[in-house]
């Protein structure tokens, strides 16, 4: 379990970071930190409350109505970042996340309006770009993001879209991620004529190299709630 001088310590180093970064973008460029929980119990999840984070993100919908359940009584915002299974929809859909980062195709669009559309819900999402064109990783092309996000919004309409997300590339040339990061922010100007607000990318690795490409949502799990 992390002790409150850990999770302070944690917290107290990510926003150092995250203010520096920021701060060499433009002091008007606001980060968002979601705290994501996947390795860790609920009680971590509480320590990191207690000394400042609200936001958390889950990327199994199990895990995420396990510990929302667990800390109902705290005013958390749960985020939504993994691959959801069909058999998983309405399930994530009574759960109400603040936002669901992983819209990954128009077929889960398509799945998820007409669940969402039977509830009487909407939900609000961010199309995931698989910018650096990895098999292993989930989202649409780069090439197709524009198109596929206008398709969405004017096809699915119980779907709020409001930005991209995006995981930068599986590599240890820092140029590739670089490059990966640049594609997803360049969709994310092109989007914000039609309401893009949010453009989620960085995680413990790699958030500074995305907030200076533009990112103003990360995404930290092992580096925020490490012993
Ligand atoms: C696990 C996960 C993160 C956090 O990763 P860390 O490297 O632990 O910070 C961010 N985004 C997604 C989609 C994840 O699955």
């Amino acid at each position: 379990m992390i002790t409150k001088e850990q999770a302070t310590k944690n917290l107290d180093t990510l926003i150092t970071k995250v203010e520096a970064a920021r701060l060499r973008v433009s002091e008007h460029h606001i980060v968002k930190i979601i705290g994501i929980s996947k390795y860790s119990t609920s009680q971590d999840v509480a320590a990191l409350y207690e000394v400042g984070q609200r936001a958390f993100g889950e990327n199994k919908v199990q895990d995420l109505k396990e510990k929302s359940s667990d800390l109902n009584d705290l005013p958390l915002e749960w985020h939504f970042v993994g691959r959801l299974q069909k058999n998983k929809i309405n399930n994530l859909i009574d759960l109400n996340p603040m936002l669901m980062h992983s819209l990954d195709s128009l077929e889960l669009a398509q799945e998820l309006n007409s669940k969402l559309e039977a509830k009487n819900k909407t939900m609000a999402c961010l199309l995931q770009i698989n910018s650096a064109k990895e098999d292993s990783k989930a989202g649409v092309m780069p090439e197709v993001a524009l198109q596929t996000y206008k398709t969405i919004l004017e096809n699915y309409p119980n779907i709020k879209l409001k930005g991209v997300m995006s995981i930068g590339a599986h590599s240890e040339d820092r140029n590739e991620i670089k490059a990966s990061f640049e594609t997803t922010k360049k969709i994310y100007d092109e989007l914000k004529p039609l309401g893009a607000k949010y453009c989620s990318m960085g995680m413990s690795g790699d958030f500074e190299l995305a907030i200076a490409c533009g990112s103003n949502m990360i995404r930290v799990g092992s580096s925020l709630f490490k012993n």
